[in-house]
């Protein structure tokens, strides 16, 4: 298809026969003079005193329990840039679109008319009582870590900001893959990340978690390699500086175990790959094209193990694979936030289901004849049914143990059962 044709078809799907992706859909019969007595006055006033009486009730008796927000001010949507909140629009829905196919969560996407992060976050506390969570989304660095920062700590509900920590999820689940199948172990492994926006600074934190040592790690900005002697730098920038005096991609590439790329397209030659050590492990992950082309990676080195975020090569790391199945966890246990454990959780999930034998219908939605873990297989695709049975449960389970879950789950196997209904 044509790149024209290609254009056209994206926005007729988009316009036609309803513009935009979303609708409100009531849950309740409405078909009787009765029901509309129930639905509004003055049978609503009946759960309204009841929330009155004790706030929690607002769980028991409107959809605040299943309903996200997705919300964003359009300063850093997709790979366009600051395009501003209607232009963004397009994005929530569609965010809205996927948590409600792969884990029935309703959204209500929120397009925000301000750059201001006090503004910003005056408006999502604002509206919080709405919502179950809070989704952040496709806001620019750094403002975007201090947005996150205050609202985690001064709401009551899960507040995630996707761009960082579902990116940092999935890869960290590829990654724990890769190293098995390279056999190396996370703590010695040297790596090298290309950028230090709001994707890379916080999938270094989770690696770092998982056990990669800072003393390991070059990260690298529009700048060149970020050291501890160079001036003004911000302080998520300064968590990483290197003591090591180089000063570029190339010096920094030599005998790496693993390249992070969320930066820019077609940044890292072949020669760089012919300089990292045995086995390389290459996330190029910029969207829409990595920082070195798929086909010229794999023939410049065959014992590489690469991913990708294009749904064309093997190994995408795709954040549908964490968001909805995260938030699912969170939101049945009434988690207060999402935390380290949850997030870790997730990784585990993610990791060991790529290594379990894959049901024929994952197959046939994919094309292939038989995935297998390995290097062209090393996290799982988005239409895996085991996702929505797997993740969410570890995530609540995680919520539980860190003491965040405000209603723990007593009957998992029910509770399983419910996801798969
Ligand atoms: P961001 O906050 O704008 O950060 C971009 C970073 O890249 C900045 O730190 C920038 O440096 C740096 N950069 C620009 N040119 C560079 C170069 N030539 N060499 C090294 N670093 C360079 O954006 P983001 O949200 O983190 O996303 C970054 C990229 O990752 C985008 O392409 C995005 O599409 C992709 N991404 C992919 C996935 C996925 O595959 N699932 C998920 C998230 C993001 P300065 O700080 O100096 O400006
Ligand atoms: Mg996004």
């Amino acid at each position: 298809m044509s790149k024209q044709s290609k254009r056209i078809e994206a926005l007729v799907y988009h316009a036609k026969p309803t513009p935009g992706k979303i609708k409100v859909i009531p849950t309740k019969k409405y078909a009787s003079q009765r029901d509309l007595s129930l639905a509004y006055s003055p049978g609503v006033a009946e759960p309204c005193l009841e929330i009155d009486k004790n706030v929690d009730n607002v769980y028991k008796y409107t959809a605040k329990g299943n309903l996200v927000a997705v919300i964003s001010n359009g300063t850093a949507v997709l790979g366009l840039g600051n395009i501003g909140p209607e232009a963004s629009k397009p994005v929530m829905e569609g965010k809205g679109l996927l948590f409600k196919i792969f884990a029935d969560i309703d959204v209500f996407d929120i397009e925000v008319n301000t750059e201001n992060v006090d503004e910003f976050i005056e408006t999502v506390k604002n509206i919080s009582p709405t919502f179950g969570g809070i989704n952040l989304e496709d806001i620019k660095a750094p403002e975007a870590f201090e947005i996150e920062r205050r609202l985690k700590a001064e709401l009551d509900i899960p507040v995630m900001h996707d761009d960082q920590h579902g990116t940092a999820i999935i890869s960290a689940a590829a990654l724990l893959n890769a190293l098995e199948l390279a056999e190396k172990k996370i703590g010695e492994i040297r790596i090298v990340v290309s950028g230090a926006g709001a994707a890379a600074i916080s999938c270094t934190r989770l690696y770092k978690a998982f056990g990669v040592k800072k003393e390991h790690i070059v990260m690298l900005d529009s700048k060149g390699v970020i050291r501890t002697d160079r001036t003004n730098l911000t302080s998520q920038k300064a968590e990483f500086a290197t003591n090591r005096k180089i000063d570029s991609l190339k010096e920094a590439m030599v005998d790496a175990d693993v390249f992070i790329g969320l930066s820019m397209a077609d940044i890292v030659t072949p020669e760089m790959l012919k300089s990292m050590a045995k086995d390389p492990i290459v996330f190029a992950m910029a969207n829409p094209n990595p920082e070195i082309d798929y086909d010229l990676a794999i023939e410049t080195r065959e014992d590489i193990i690469m991913a990708t975020g294009r749904s064309d090569h093997p190994n995408q790391v795709n954040n549908v694979l964490g968001f909805p199945f995260i938030f699912r966890g969170a939101l049945d246990v009434r988690a207060t936030k999402i935390n380290e454990a949850m997030k870790m959780a997730a990784v585990k999930a993610l990791s060991r289901l790529a290594k379990e034998p894959v049901p024929e219908q994952v197959n046939l939605a994919y094309n292939e004849t038989r995935l297998t873990f390995g290097k062209d297989y090393i996290i799982p695709k988005p239409f895996d049914p085991r996702l929505i049975e797997e993740v969410p449960p570890a995530v609540a389970k995680a919520a539980i143990e860190s003491g965040v879950a405000k209603a723990p789950i007593e009957d998992w196997d029910r509770y399983k059962n419910t996801l798969m209904e």
